[in-house]
């Protein structure tokens, strides 16, 4: 599903330049539950990106479901985003004038799919992540572990290959966090590609498998099932 080869990525800000990714290679399997780890500023966020197309890489290579995707103009990219891949995000990014409904909806807009199709679905999806009551209220309406279920039931919509998640759970408590976690566990069981950045442990623990990144490389790459059979 998911194959970098050697990707290399650094900003440049004025005559500085942060070599932030130093050759990763890394391949993630259709139906993998994968979290990525690494202090702040170890480039989690950067590699997140290049896998969304959010961002380009320097060197190296980076296939995705079999095509290469280098010099990309934004309309490939964004084709490319809206057939593969669902994003979450540790703020939610839900447009707060429109109801939980609509802002599940909202990337059926933009395939231009009927409104009355599109909430038909809308309220499926947020059936599946448990919020089918709150289909009518306002982002401020809903706790912070409502905002990302709805967040979550958004990224599912248009149904991606993929859900890319950039610490959704940063901004959530333990408790709301570990349900957050049970959604991305079902979606996972459905056969859904899972990856997940975080630096939280008991979170990373819930993935299959954890990607440990350290001065730009891979530092080490666990299989939690086995971890925990260790301890068996
Ligand atoms: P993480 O998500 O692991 O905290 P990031 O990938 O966001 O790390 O950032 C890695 C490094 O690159 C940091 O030092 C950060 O300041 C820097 N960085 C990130 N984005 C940019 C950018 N657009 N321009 C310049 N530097 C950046
Ligand atoms: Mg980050």
């Amino acid at each position: 599903m998911i194959e970098l080869k050697n990707i290399h990525k650094s900003y440049v800000t004025g005559n500085t330049e942060l070599h932030v990714l130093k050759g990763i290679d890394l391949e993630i399997k259709s139906g993998e539950f994968v979290s990525i780890m690494g202090s702040s500023g170890s480039g989690k966020s950067t590699l997140l990106n290049i896998l969304g197309i959010l961002d380009n890489y320097d060197h190296g290579e980076y296939i995705l479901d079999g095509k290469l995707m280098a010099n990309l103009n934004e309309t490939k990219a964004a084709y490319y985003r809206n057939q593969m891949l669902g994003f979450v995000f540790q703020s939610f990014n839900l447009i707060s004038f429109k109801n939980a409904m609509e802002n599940v909806a909202l990337p059926l807009y933009y395939q231009k799919v009927n409104r009355k199709k599109r909430n038909l679905m809308a309220m499926e999806y947020l059936d599946k992540v448990g919020l089918r009551e709150w289909a009518h209220h306002l982002p401020s309406e809903m706790s912070g572990g409502q905002k990302q279920r709805v967040a979550i039931a958004r990224s599912l919509i248009t149904n991606p290959k993929i859900i890319l998640a950039d610490e959704p759970t940063g901004a959530l408590d333990s408790v709301t966090s570990s349900e957050v976690m049970t959604i991305f566990e079902d979606i996972n069981r459905q056969g859904m590609t899972v990856i997940i950045v975080t630096h939280e442990h008991d979170i990373a623990e819930r993935t299959k498998k954890i990607v440990r990144l350290h001065d730009g490389n891979i530092k080490e790459i666990v299989s939690t099932r086995q971890h925990k059979l260790n301890y068996v």
